[in-house]
């Protein structure tokens, strides 16, 4: 089966043509951890999901449009060149920063998810420091998302983000929280009480949701078995 195909793209902003590898199909079956990370393939070929034109430098999940009100200038933010510029970090998270930090100005809900990806990709590098601080920047921009527009995923996701960075009392807190005050499904509460019990224990390691471990594939057991 074929995942990943050479396809030459125009960069939507300087228009330069370049081969950049696509996913063209996934096997993501199984179940997601707790955080709402992929199994399978897309979980070891996430890191196509974002380009990054070698020409101009602008980076994003999709190079068929620019993004909404981009200004060419973005691409010369303090914020933007310390990134580029910096030769410490590898291409992927590199290019995962770099696209998380324009989708701040487009979308808020885009930008955490995209920077809780970032995090992924440090997690897989051993790249502790900056897992913490994609998590916090994902935490933000969840948290604004959720001002706007609410999403029980959403608020899900953050309490195991606030867990994997250590903030244990935050976590316990609005896992409660939600508990008492949002009408979840079962499964969702159980995920919940699960993240409360992982507090009390100050656990921030990455976790497969409870009873699910069984449905995942094997690749997905071998990943877990790393990560517990
Ligand atoms: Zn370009």
């Amino acid at each position: 089966m074929k995942f990943i195909e050479n396809t030459k793209l125009k960069c939507p902003i300087c228009g330069y043509e370049h081969n950049y590898q696509q996913l063209v199909e996934n096997n993501s079956f199984g179940m997601r951890d707790l955080d709402t990370r992929p199994p399978g393939m897309m979980r070891s070929l996430m890191h196509l999901m974002v380009k990054k034109c070698p020409k101009c430098n602008y980076a994003s999940y999709d190079f068929t449009k620019p993004l909404k009100d981009f200004e060419k200038q973005q691409m010369c933010d303090e914020a933007y060149l310390a990134i580029l510029n910096d030769s410490s970090l590898n291409f992927a998270i590199k290019k995962f920063m770099l696209a998380s930090l324009l989708l701040e100005k487009v979308d808020f809900r885009q930008a955490g998810i995209s920077y809780l990806r970032t995090a992924w990709l440090a997690d897989d590098a051993k790249e502790m420091i900056i897992a913490k601080k994609m998590r916090s920047k994902a935490i933000k921009y969840l948290e604004l998302s959720l001002k706007s527009a609410d999403d029980e995923n959403i608020k899900l996701i953050i309490v195991d983000l606030y867990r994997r960075i250590g903030m244990f009392d935050e976590a316990s807190d609005l896992a409660k929280d939600y508990l008492e005050n949002v009408g979840l499904p079962k499964y969702k509460q159980n995920i919940l009480r699960y993240q409360i019990q992982l507090c009390e224990k100050e656990d921030v390691l990455d976790h497969t949701i409870p009873g699910n471990h069984n449905f995942a594939n094997s690749e997905e057991e071998e990943d877990n078995e790393n990560n517990c």
